[in-house]
C-alpha cells in the first residue's frame, strides 16, 4: 500500500543533543515524520522526511472550524531488544470512528500500520531503553482546503509524528486529587465527546487550569445533560473499585472509547473479576466513600497506563481513598499491562504488534512475527 513511500532523511540525527532521561510527554520530536495529502478524493504520495513545520494556508477549515481528529498510541523496548506497538489496531479502528462523526476521509487499516511500522524502522534509536519510558506515535488528520464557508473541506493532511516519552507512573508519586466538576462539561449527548477531536481538549482546558489553581490534578468530568453521572478524569477514562466489583462508566458517545480501558476491563473479566460498565452518579461516590466502601480508583489511558486516584473533592468536601496511596488491583493491573507491553509476560491477546528491524542493525529480531 505504501510502495510509492518517498523517504528523505535526516543528514544529522538530533539524537545525540536529547538527553531522554529527562524527557516530558511530547516535548522532544524525532527525527522523522509521515506526511501524505487528500486531494480529488484520494490519498496521494506518502512522504517520509525530516520533522519540520507543515505549510499551511490561512484559510484552512483545520483552523477554524476544527475539522481535525488524533490519535495516540505507543511501543516499547522490551527487555529483550524487541520493540512492540500495544494495540494499534484498536487505534485506527477508533480513527474511523472520530473521521466518521466530523466528515473526514480516513486512511486504510494497512496504511496506518505500514506507517507506525516505517517510522519505527528509521527512528527506532530514539525509543528509550529505561523501563517505563516508551515511544509515543501521534498521528493526526487535518482539513486543509481555504475557504472560510462552513462544510466540510475538500483537502486533507495525515501525518504522524513520534516523540520519546518519560515514564508516568511511579509509587513514590502521591495518587491524584481530583475536583468534582459542577460547572463545566467536557462533551455533550449527541456531540463529539467519543471522537478524538481536538474540540474536547479546547473545551477541557479552562475549567482543568481553575482547578489546578485550586491545588488540584485533574478535573472528574460529569454527565453534560444532568451534571449527575460520572463520565472521565481529565483525559482519561475512570473506574472505582467498591466492596469487591469494578466500575466503569458505559459508552454511551460522550466518552472516549478508551484502549487502555477495553486492556483493563479485559484483564479484569478473565481473571474472573466482577466488572459492571454503567452509569454512576456522583452521590453513589460520595456515599460509598464515606461509608468505606470505595476500596480504590483509578484513571486508564494510554499515556499514564494507570493513574491511582487519591482525593476527590466534591460540594466544597475532601473525600480521601484508600490513603491518596495507589491501591492494590491499581498497582497490579500497572504491573500487569506493562509486563505485556515490555514484552515480559505472554501475550495471550496478540496486543503487541512486533516490529521487525532489518538485518544491519543490532536489534533482535523476534523469531516469529
Ligand atoms: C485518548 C483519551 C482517553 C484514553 O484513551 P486510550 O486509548 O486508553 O489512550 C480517554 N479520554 C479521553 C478524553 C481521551 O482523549
Amino acid at each position: 500500500m505504501l510502495s510509492e513511500l518517498r523517504i528523505q532523511k535526516v543528514k544529522k540525527s538530533r539524537l545525540p543533543e536529547v538527553d531522554l532521561d529527562s524527557l516530558g510527554f511530547g516535548n522532544v520530536f524525532c527525527d522523522h515524520m509521515f506526511v501524505m495529502d487528500y486531494a480529488d478524493g484520494r490519498w496521494g504520495q506518502p512522504q517520509i522526511r525530516p520533522f519540520g513545520p507543515l505549510p499551511i494556508e490561512p484559510g484552512a477549515g483545520g483552523l477554524h472550524y476544527g475539522q481535525a481528529v488524533f490519535e495516540g498510541l505507543k511501543a516499547f523496548r522490551g527487555t529483550d531488544g524487541v520493540i512492540r506497538v500495544f494495540r494499534p489496531d484498536k487505534n485506527i479502528e477508533r480513527l474511523r470512528a472520530s473521521c466518521a462523526r466530523l466528515c473526514i476521509p480516513c486512511i486504510d487499516d494497512d496504511v496506518f500500520h505500514e506507517v507506525i511500522q516505517q517510522l519505527i524502522r528509521l527512528d527506532h534509536e530514539w525509543i528509550p531503553r529505561k523501563r517505563g519510558q516508551s515511544f509515543y506515535i501521534r498521528p493526526i488528520i487535518f482539513s486543509t482546503e481555504s475557504h472560510l464557508e462552513v462544510r466540510p473541506s475538500t483537502t486533507y493532511c495525515f501525518a504522524v509524528i513520534t516523540s520519546p516519552v518519560r515514564q508516568y507512573f511511579d509509587s513514590t508519586i502521591p495518587a491524584v486529587a481530583l475536583k468534582v466538576e459542577e460547572q463545566y462539561t467536557r462533551a455533550a449527548p449527541g456531540g463529539v465527546g467519543f471522537a478524538k477531536t481536538g474540540g474536547n481538549y479546547a473545551a477541557s482546558l479552562l475549567p482543568s487550569a481553575a482547578s489546578r489553581e485550586e491545588g488540584f490534578d485533574q478535573v472528574l468530568w460529569l454527565d453534560g445533560a444532568e451534571h449527575k453521572y460520572v463520565e472521565e478524569v481529565g483525559q482519561m477514562n475512570i473506574f472505582f473499585k467498591i466492596k469487591d466489583c469494578v466500575i466503569t462508566p458505559p459508552l454511551l458517545g460522550t466518552i472516549l472509547h478508551g484502549v487502555m480501558r477495553d486492556t483493563v476491563l479485559t484483564l479484569l473479566r478473565e481473571d474472573g473479576h466482577c466488572c459492571e460498565e454503567r452509569r454512576i452518579p456522583i452521590e453513589e461516590i460520595a456515599q460509598a466513600i464515606h461509608d468505606g466502601d470505595l476500596i480504590e480508583a483509578f484513571g486508564a489511558g494510554t499515556a499514564a497506563v494507570i493513574s491511582p486516584v487519591g482525593r476527590i473533592e466534591y460540594r466544597g468536601e475532601e473525600m480521601e481513598i484508600n490513603n491518596s496511596k495507589p491501591g492494590q488491583l491499581t498497582r497490579a493491573l500497572y504491573e500487569e499491562i506493562t509486563a505485556i507491553q515490555y514484552g515480559d509476560i505472554e501475550d495471550r491477546h496478540g496486543w503487541n504488534t512486533l516490529v521487525v528491524l532489518d538485518g544491519t542493525t543490532s536489534q533482535a529480531v523476534p523469531a516469529t512475527a
